[in-house]
């Protein structure tokens, strides 16, 4: 670092330069000592060679930063090299290294990510078989609205900036910073412009400079057959629009399904309680049971038990995307009350012709209440 160049003594100018003050100070001098005026002369071709030198790196905020850290703590030798002679092309490559490495993440520091608007989530109940059919529905909701007037940039007629001050119009400022990893630039996204590099000079009247505008949109939904609560549906560019233009955010529906007097869902499979008739159950006979569509006929087979379960395939709900459920029938059967004395004396003899033998499960549970604890359940 021994012999270190001063940029800002060669153009002539204060630390504290302004941008506009380092361009007049170049040209200036780059006229006085242009080759072309100064023919042979190689005194002026050495110092046109630094003047150039220097206004390269000070009218890039990027380098100058990185340069007035350097000149303030020389011989760190975090960016290696600084004074070496080698300064033109090599520095740009350092610059890369830090920017675009593996640390940053800020695709080299030159790319700007366009804001994205917050997204909006809204909560649809539906009812039970609207949910299970799939069904049409209208949403009406207030959004902010990119602004057409300014092309959602906030600026009158979209055209009224100036450049950034701040960054110079980079959109980001930098910061050179001691590391465990060694020297680094941190950089982060302009406060002034907000990574956009430019600023507003004259506001757009419609939006008062925000770039989007409150507005009621309507939306069509398609609530797919089979929509249960904690599913959703989402649209892209629907939320809202950034503050000074981008991506609008997206807009997401969830479902929130009611329950229903008769069903039960599982997924696509629908459950169904079904009382019988103890005769029913004992003779089997013809029922008809509920589908989402319509009842269909079911044949209960003789001997049916209570809680026993039955699956008629293919009668569940239908999902154009992911197949079919299942409906499945739950067995209750009825025991009849409010019996006659006649009709209690008739149930009694018919008992006791029957007798436990013809029971399947109470001869089960006999036999093992026998063998565990010895005595006779009935
Ligand atoms: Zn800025
Ligand atoms: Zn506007």
């Amino acid at each position: 670092m021994a012999d270190k160049k001063n940029y800002y003594e060669i153009l002539g100018v204060d630390k504290k330069a302004s941008q506009d003050d380092i361009k007049t100070a170049y040209r200036k001098l780059a006229m006085k000592y242009h080759p072309d005026r100064n023919k042979g002369s190689e005194d002026a071709a050495e110092k046109f060679k630094e003047i150039n030198e220097a206004n390269e790196t000070l009218s890039d905020p990027q380098k100058r930063a990185a340069y007035d850290y350097e000149l303030e703590h020389p011989g760190m030798g975090g960016f290696g090299g600084f004074g070496d002679g080698g300064f033109g092309g090599g520095f740009g490559d350092i610059f890369d290294s830090i920017f675009g490495g593996g640390f940053g993440g800020f695709g080299g520091g030159r790319t700007r990510r366009s804001a994205v608007g917050e997204s909006i989530q809204y909560e649809m109940r539906l009812s039970f078989m609207d949910a299970a059919k799939g069904c049409k529905k209208t949403l009406r909701y207030k959004r902010n609205a990119p602004c057409t007037a300014c092309q959602s940039t906030g600026a009158k007629g979209g055209t009224e900036f100036s450049t950034c001050s701040r960054c110079g119009g980079k959109g980001v400022t930098q910061q050179v910073m001691n590391t465990m990893f060694g020297r680094t630039v941190q950089q982060s996204v302009c406060p002034d412009c907000n990574g956009s590099g430019r600023t507003i000079k004259e506001k757009c009247p419609d939006c008062k400079g925000r770039g989007f505008v409150q507005k009621e949109t309507e939306v069509n939904i398609e609530v797919p057959a089979g929509a249960d609560t904690g599913s959703y549906t989402k649209m892209r560019g629907l939320g809202h629009a950034p503050s000074g233009g981008g991506e609008a955010g997206d807009l997401i529906v969830a479902f929130r399904v009611e329950g229903h007097k008769i069903f039960t869902r599982e997924g696509f499979d629908l459950h169904v309680d079904l009382p019988i008739s103890f005769k029913t159950a004992t003779l089997g006979g013809v029922v008809r049971v509920p589908t989402i569509d319509e009842t269909v006929e079911f044949n209960v087979p003789e001997g049916t038990q209570s809680g026993q379960t039955f699956t008629l395939r293919g009668k569940g709900i239908k999902s154009a995307r992911r197949g079919t459920g299942n409906l499945v029938l739950h067995i209750l059967v009825e025991v009849p009350t409010k019996l006659s004395r006649e009709q209690k004396k008739q149930l009694e003899d018919w008992a006791d012709g029957v007798g436990v033998k013809q029971h399947e499960r109470m001869k089960k549970y006999a036999d093992n209440v026998e063998i565990l604890y010895g005595d006779k359940a009935y």
